[in-house]
């Protein structure tokens, strides 16, 4: 952890909060959302390139987060000739008679 670029002491009224892995952690949402201050963001990323620590969780959650939304994009509906194969083949290995799926 590197603190040095952060004066503790200083009375600017835009210091930041973001001197330890905590408030880096507790930022991570919101920096991969890309809702942060820029500000924030600046802070945020002058520490994870300081912190192998934090820049191996970000790489961890970013994949995450990545994989989550690569799951969410093919929402595509089932076509009716695809629904049809498969009420046939229900149909067939357990001898029901659907008329419709899902
Ligand atoms: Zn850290």
């Amino acid at each position: 952890m590197n603190n040095n670029n952060f004066d503790s002491n200083s009375n600017n009224p835009e210091k930041l909060e973001i001197h330890e892995c905590g408030d880096v952690v507790a930022r991570m949402g919101d920096y991969v959302e890309n809702e942060l201050l820029r500000p924030e963001r600046l802070a945020v990323e002058a520490h994870l390139n300081d912190c192998p620590g934090c820049a191996a969780f970000f790489a961890s959650y970013k994949h995450v987060i990545d994989s989550a939304a690569e799951l969410r994009e093919p929402e595509q509906p089932i076509s009716v000739e695809v629904q049809n194969r498969l009420r046939k083949a229900l149909n067939t290995r357990l001898g029901l008679n659907l008329s419709y799926i899902a």
